[in-house]
């Protein structure tokens, strides 16, 4: 497949954009430059960059979207959400887990870590193997906590079965594009004794753990009082901060824990729509890049978003850092290196992501400038700034079409939509909402 006549913006340190073909063999990117042969795709008039990778994602809350407005975390996650995703059967995850993917995939999101509920974790997986993303996913794990309901309510030793076997089963799936991401939700969910397993198995095994923390202060000063300790003084000493875990938000961090995240290699997801919605507060991303922490970006879940487009993201993470420092604070390049390149490495992806170079995946997104706000400006201010999603017209993940002249292929828009609707009432019904 050659992509032929777009600014590509490879988004590798010190690469200006540039015109050059992308010629793509099989699922990798073979070389740039003039080719021949091969199905052509005219991207003239456009941009040529990596898809978005979002590092904190529930596309169990997709179907959820506006049915858990105006409050705060702990009691959005108590009054909705706990009941909502122990009210999921089958048809009602198929139908979010599309719905999820879908936006994703129309909006450049070629690559997530993704949160599930406690159970239907094969439903999610295989939603994910046939939608052709790139994914790392595990089914989230609760064995401790207040007011979660029973449909959710793991023993520990269950909850670390369910894991163990989606492993074996889902763990490199469909030629590597899906992995498993060990779930624990946030320690007022779970015993010391599951975290501390988790922190042995992943340890043993090489995956990722991705959780919550340091999101809001009542969630914080909950796990003070519970442990004795900062949050993330309490997950490192259950081994969990270290190289392979992806901690979503990090909005409430003192120095000590920034300190203890950046010596252990641990990346923070910034989610900065839910923690706006949320009224959890503002994470200082640009502090934590000056400090060595990797930082990615994530949507979070639907239901305090409400939506999943990354390039939404982009945008508002680079004006809370010019409201809380000033303008440039993060550069429209900072945050597109945020939600492509530093993605990747968070995800411990970046030898096969995150940046258009040869060998690498071909996981490439082609933006229609004309559907930017311009004329003017750099490319990167462009997409960052003038609507980058809706210029999305081509998605490729693994050398594979997913969406071509911004009609998906893999999911068939009209039916996804029908399916949420179907499935909608009887969940709420089941939730008791
Ligand atoms: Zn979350």
């Amino acid at each position: 497949m050659r992509i032929t006549g777009g600014t590509v913006l490879s988004m590798r340190p010190g690469d200006s954009p540039a015109v050059r073909d992308v010629f793509v063999e099989n699922d990798r990117i073979a070389q740039f430059g003039q080719s021949a042969g091969g199905e052509v795709i005219d991207a003239s008039g456009c941009y040529v960059m990596p898809g978005l990778i979002q590092t904190h994602i529930h596309l169990v809350q997709t179907i959820f979207r506006g049915l858990a407005e105006e409050l705060s975390l702990l009691e959005w996650l108590r009054d909705r959400i706990w009941p909502l995703e122990a009210a999921h059967d089958e048809a009602s995850l198929r139908a979010t887990a599309r719905l999820g993917l879908l936006d994703l995939l129309t909006t450049g999101t070629t690559t997530i870590l993704d949160m599930g509920t406690t159970h239907g974790g094969d439903v999610i997986a295989e939603e994910l193997v046939s939608s052709g993303i790139r994914a790392r996913f595990g089914q989230t794990m609760m064995d401790g906590g207040d007011g979660v309901p029973k449909g959710l309510r793991e023993t520990t030793g269950a909850s670390l079965h369910a894991s163990a076997r989606l492993v074996m089963k889902w763990n490199e799936a469909a030629d590597g594009r899906i992995g498993y991401a060990y779930a624990p939700r946030f320690a007022l969910s779970c015993t010391r004794e599951l975290l501390e397993a988790v922190g042995d198995i992943t340890k043993r095994l090489g995956l990722l753990v991705h959780t919550h923390s340091n999101e809001n202060v009542t969630e914080r000063s909950l796990i003070e009082a519970a442990t004795g300790q900062a949050p993330i003084a309490y997950l490192d000493g259950v081994g969990l901060v270290n190289e392979r875990s992806v901690i979503a938000h990090g909005v409430h961090l003192d120095d000590a824990e920034v300190a203890t995240l950046r010596e252990r290699g641990a990346a923070i997801t910034h989610c900065p729509s839910s923690n706006l919605k949320l009224g959890s507060g503002i994470a200082d991303v640009r502090a934590l890049r000056e400090r060595g922490i990797m930082v990615g970006i994530g949507a979070d879940g639907a239901a305090c978003n409400n939506r999943l487009d990354g390039f939404d993201e982009l945008r508002l993470a680079a004006l809370l850092a010019a409201s809380l420092h000033g303008p440039g604070a993060l550069s429209a390049s900072d945050v597109l290196a945020m939600g492509t390149r530093d993605g990747a490495r968070a995800m411990r992806l970046d030898a096969e992501i995150g940046t258009l170079e040869v060998g690498k995946k071909a996981d490439v997104i082609v933006l229609d400038a004309e559907r930017l706000a311009g004329p003017g400006g750099d490319p990167a201010t462009r997409i960052v700034y003038g609507g980058g999603s809706r210029a999305v017209r081509d998605v490729i993940v693994d050398g594979q079409v997913i969406v071509r002249s911004f009609v998906p292929v893999t999911l068939d828009a009209a039916e996804v939509q029908a399916r949420a609707a179907e499935a909608l009432p009887s969940l709420t019904k089941r939730a008791g909402l």
